[in-house]
């Protein structure tokens, strides 16, 4: 196998965690290997969950899940305008509907304020209604907090990843790890399909399976089980429902099942919380959906379910000790573990990321600054949200801005090929769709598929048969039809 290169830092996962901690080191002087096993980043649980920037009031005081959510929320709010992350801070309520729950609400007020979360605010049920009209008559009173909010998930991750590219970090897909080199107790590389690369530590950042990957190092210390959320997408009709994330009283094992906006307009349903056996099990089901309909109804009870466009489930990676794990494995030395990152993982990113840093300190890695760090990303441009002297303009510069491929969201052609060509840039059907949002709309890719299959093929310089909807063997076509069509790189 060969040598492919050397690295300070090989970074095992491109969620939004490795994609964070790939940023954050990318601030120092290191040669830094990010590896993803998708042909694309965010294509674990970084692409299926609730989108919700939490505030932090939930996990109990002193845990690393109360400490990196309010300092990764923190972290998100400052990497908004750096990074022209897609991030609204609507405002969150948890809300009450039994006296029982007013109680547990002045139990999750002591919990968030000794979290240290900013600005928490008991309503009573007059205000609560006046914000939000559509709730259950059965309301009793709400939680405020400010500082929630709704963001992109894929797309922070993405752009975590840009700017980690950017400043020199290198990011390999369709390249998973399938072994480690261990001497002396410690890591020395770790193998993949593209070759061996050598690493003075490696971050496991793996999500569902970073206890695999653990073993791989020889590192057995903990387990993670999946834990199945189900949920249902609507239609930008159904926005006016809501206009912050909604909560109901939160269970032991999940926040519940919420009513929320989405960055981009839409409104979800869901999800509910169902231990599962297989990692790759993101099906939903019958019951699961009628949970959530159900659950979504009692907070909401006019939920318009002829509006909803998509269903999709998402998998918790939850820790056999239930907290986040960051640290140096306990078992091998150059292993660091960012594992059992459920929920609220993809606000407290920044954080672990930063811990993550701290922790390669501390272990003896160099971690010298880097002058000519950069920390923004140029901004990108997106058609439908500019003035339309400005649109009228863009098109006279370059004509592919005048051809809309996604009709449903507005998406030119101009913008999947910059998509396409960005540092890190998409590769598939679905990379296409996390990047600009072609095929996200009422259609679900319906009429752009073919035309973003086409512009892929073309920009990626590969044959029809090439292109892939999402992952490693994903291909939608397989042969030319002799007589009937003909099929090639240029159709
Ligand atoms: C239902 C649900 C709702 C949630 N809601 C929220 C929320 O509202 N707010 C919030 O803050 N958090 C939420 N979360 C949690 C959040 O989504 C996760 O904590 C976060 O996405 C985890 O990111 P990650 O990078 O650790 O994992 P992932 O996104 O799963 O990334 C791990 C990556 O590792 C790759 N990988 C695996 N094995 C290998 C290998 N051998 N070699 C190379 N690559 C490999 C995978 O392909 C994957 O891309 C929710 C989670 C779920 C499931």
């Amino acid at each position: 196998m060969p040598n492919i290169r050397k690295a300070d830092v090989v970074i095992v996962g491109g969620g939004i965690v490795g994609a964070a901690a790939a940023r954050e080191l990318a601030k120092y002087n290191l040669d830094v290997v990010l590896l993803e096993k998708h042909p694309d980043l965010a294509m674990g649980t970084t692409k299926a969950n609730s989108a919700i920037l939490h505030a932090g009031f939930d996990a109990p005081p002193g845990s690393l899940k109360a400490l990196l959510n309010v300092r990764g929320n923190e972290l998100f709010r400052k990497l908004q305008a750096d990074l022209g992350l897609e991030i609204r801070l609507t405002g969150s309520l948890v809300v009450a509907t039994s006296d029982e729950e007013l109680a547990a609400l002045g139990e999750l007020l002591k919990r968030g304020t000794l979290n240290g979360v900013p600005g928490l605010k008991m309503l009573s049920r007059e205000e609560v209604l006046a914000l939000e009209p559509n709730l259950t008559e059965k309301t009793l009173g709400a939680l405020l907090a400010p500082t929630g909010g709704v963001m992109s998930p894929f797309g922070a991750a993405l752009a975590l990843a840009e700017n980690a590219v950017r400043n020199g970090v290198t990011v390999l897909r369709d390249c998973p790890v399938t072994a480690f080199e261990v001497a002396g107790g410690r890591v020395t590389g770790v193998r993949t399909p593209q070759g061996f690369i050598a690493a003075k530590f490696v971050v496991n950042a793996a999500g569902l399976a970073s206890d695999a990957v653990s073993r791989l190092a020889g590192d057995d210390s903990f387990s993670i089980s999946p834990r199945k959320g189900e949920y249902v997408l609507f239609d930008k009709q159904a926005s006016s429902l809501v206009s912050t994330v909604v909560f109901p009283t939160p269970t032991k094992i999940s926040k519940g099942i919420l009513v929320s906006p989405t960055f981009h307009g839409n409104m979800f349903i869901g999800p509910n919380a169902m231990d599962c056996c297989d990692a790759t099990d993101t099906e939903t089901t019958a019951a699961g959906l009628a949970e959530i309909i159900s659950g979504a109804a009692r907070l909401v009870p006019s939920i318009p379910l002829n509006a909803s466009i998509t269903q999709f489930a998402g998998l918790r990676a939850v820790g056999s000790g239930g907290d986040f794990i960051v640290g140096p494995s306990p078992a091998v030395g150059g292993l660091v573990h960012a594992a059992g990152i459920q929920s609220p993982g993809l606000t407290a990113a920044p954080a672990i990321a930063e811990r993550l840093a701290a922790v390669l300190g501390e272990l003896g890695l160099a971690m010298t600054p880097k002058r000519s760090f950069d920390p923004q990303n140029p901004p990108r441009i997106v058609f439908n949200a500019l003035p339309a002297a400005e649109q009228e303009e863009l098109v006279c510069e370059n004509p592919l801005f005048g051809r809309v491929i996604c009709r449903c969201e507005t998406i030119t052609e101009g913008e999947i090929v910059a998509a396409i060509h960005s540092p890190c840039g998409a590769r598939t059907i679905d990379g296409v769709k996390r990047r600009t949002r072609a095929g996200m709309g009422r259609c679900q890719g319906g009429f752009c598929g073919p035309r973003v299959t086409a512009i892929l093929a073309r920009e990626l310089k590969i044959p029809i048969t090439g292109v892939r909807k999402d992952t490693a063997a994903s291909y939608l076509f397989f042969a030319k039809i002799p007589g009937v069509c003909e099929v090639n790189g240029n159709a």
